[in-house]
């Protein structure tokens, strides 16, 4: 079975991704993880993107797509969790061809309905948690910065919503929820 998170930053989709991982073997495919882990290593595709990222604006759509592609490639018994991706409705017909390549589909595509003014406090908590844990902070993870990565969410992104809707494979979970409460929305719609 494969998923679509979709919410704009801060929604939770990581967190959910996490769990769908433990309790049902998924894998999750978040590609702003990889881009941040090519930030680290230091690849050429990671100096490239970085600055991109730190502004909180979207990298090409080839970049990732040829990140989920390569990953699409290793497969998954339990199917795959797509966690910030796709972000664009270039990606999103790029993902329905990758999957019809590998003879598969998406089951769901699930938003995480949340309150936008409860966002940047949500994103301020998480890397004041990174820093006490000391790990490494997120640059984008600033007040200033989430405000153009919320834009970029509702002027690229959020045009999916109605792409999906159309393609009658969305739901909707209330983001706002107890993490657990959410948990237990999605694993209805999962299991119904
Ligand atoms: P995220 O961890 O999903 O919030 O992503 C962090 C940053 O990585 C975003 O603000 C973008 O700069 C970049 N990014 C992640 N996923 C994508 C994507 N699907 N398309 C374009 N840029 C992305």
């Amino acid at each position: 079975m494969n998923i679509i998170l979709i919410g704009p930053p801060g929604a939770g989709k990581g967190t959910q991704a996490q769990k769908l991982v433990q309790s049902r073997g998924m894998v999750q495919l978040s590609t702003g993880d990889m881009l941040r882990a090519a930030k680290t290593s230091g690849t050429e595709m990671g100096k490239r993107v970085a600055e991109v990222m730190d502004r909180g604006e979207l990298v090409t759509d080839e970049i990732v797509i040829g990140l989920i592609e390569e990953k699409l490639e290793e497969g998954s018994a339990g199917g795959f969790i797509f966690d910030g991706f796709p972000r664009t409705l270039a990606q999103a017909d790029a993902l329905g061809e990758l999957l019809a390549r590998h003879d598969t589909k998406l089951h769901t595509v699930i938003e995480l309905v949340v309150d936008d003014t409860a966002l940047v406090g949500r994103i301020v908590k998480r890397a004041e948690e990174a820093k006490a844990a000391g790990q490494p902070v997120r640059k984008d993870d600033t007040p200033e910065v989430f405000d153009d990565r919320l834009r970029a969410y509702y002027k690229q992104t959020a045009p999916l919503l109605g792409y999906y809707h159309a393609k009658g494979g969305l739901k909707r979970v209330d983001g706002m929820a107890s993490m657990d409460e959410v948990a237990a929305q999605i694993a209805a719609i999962l299991d119904a």
